[in-house]
């Protein structure tokens, strides 16, 4: 994370960060990525001292350019690799070995591949259902292109939940997330909720967004089925990367929570630290008792 001058409510402690150099060890010994570190998240200390961990699978260089994002793009003479055959047997060895209770699967966007991926994450799911059929799969899935049978294919592998990040409001789109778009991303959260999974999606402010702006996405994105939403203050990855626009008082984050649990939405985890994946466990356990 780019060092600028941070409120009080953005200072955190690293925590303790032997978890995360034992798991870094596993996973390289594996050839495995977890998306924490290119993120540069807050909370990377505080997420392994417990049973959940994100594998960010389908290689580390991404063929998309978002502006928000730390993650090495493909473009630039940094190639994209084929898909590892072995990563999703690798990745469920390695949730079996930590007895992992919860895990995110995450991916770089592949649009080389016919298929975007989808295969792989079908097989990542089953390959941790065969290993511990007790562990709770969040797979946090790009947009395929738009490809239905893609979505179709993770959705038939029955993720406990189908995560779709829209990152921001549609007006900043081409700037934040060029590569995407909006209708199309609420289009695969509206798909997979008609197909009965359990959708989540989340956003991060400090772009330049309205208020009305952030209150129009919850409204379409309830509208769509979705039943946990996550707001998250954006932190700068790298030089490279967008600069923060505004640090968002918790007051804010407080008052969407509020108006998303106004407007019918079951989840709204919505805090300055907050990150898709964070306490991804916790928030699920909450949305079950509601
Ligand atoms: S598609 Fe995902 S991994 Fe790729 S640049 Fe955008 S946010 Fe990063």
């Amino acid at each position: 994370m780019i060092e600028e001058r941070l409120p009080e409510w953005l200072k955190k402690p690293a925590g303790p960060l032997k978890n995360l150099h034992e798991l870094k060890k596993t996973l390289r010994a594996r050839g495995l990525n977890t998306v924490c570190e290119s993120a540069r998240c807050p909370n990377i200390g505080e997420c392994f001292t417990r049973p959940t961990a994100t594998f960010m699978i389908l290689g580390e260089r991404c063929t998309r350019e978002c502006g928000f994002c730390g993650v090495k793009k493909g473009s630039g003479g940094g190639h994209v690799l084929p898909p590892d055959r072995a990563e999703p047997e690798n990745v469920a060895l390695t949730a079996m070995e930590m007895g992992l209770k919860h895990v995110v699967i995450t991916s770089v966007t592949r649009d080389d591949l016919p298929d975007g991926g989808a295969e792989h994450f079908a097989k990542t799911i089953k390959a941790i259902r065969a290993n511990s059929s007790s562990t709770f799969i969040e797979v946090l899935i790009p947009d395929f292109r738009g490809d239905e049978a893609a979505l179709d294919i993770v959705l038939q592998a029955a993720p406990d939940i189908l995560n779709h990040n829209l990152e921001t409001v549609p007006s900043l789109y081409s700037v934040v997330r060029p590569g995407a778009d909006f209708v199309r991303s609420i289009e695969l959260l509206r798909r997979a909720s008609d197909f009965g999974a359990t959708v989540k999606t989340g956003i991060m402010v400090g772009f330049g967004e309205t208020g009305e702006e952030v209150r129009s996405l919850m409204r379409v994105v309830k509208d769509a089925g979705c039943e946990i939403l996550t707001i998250g203050q954006y932190l700068r990855p790298t030089r490279d990367s967008l600069k923060v626009k505004e640090y968002v008082h918790p007051d804010i984050f407080r008052e969407y929570e509020d108006y998303g649990k106004e407007i019918g939405l079951k989840e709204v985890y919505s805090g300055p630290l907050i990150r898709s994946s964070y306490n991804a466990d916790k928030v699920y356990g909450r949305l079950s008792q509601n």
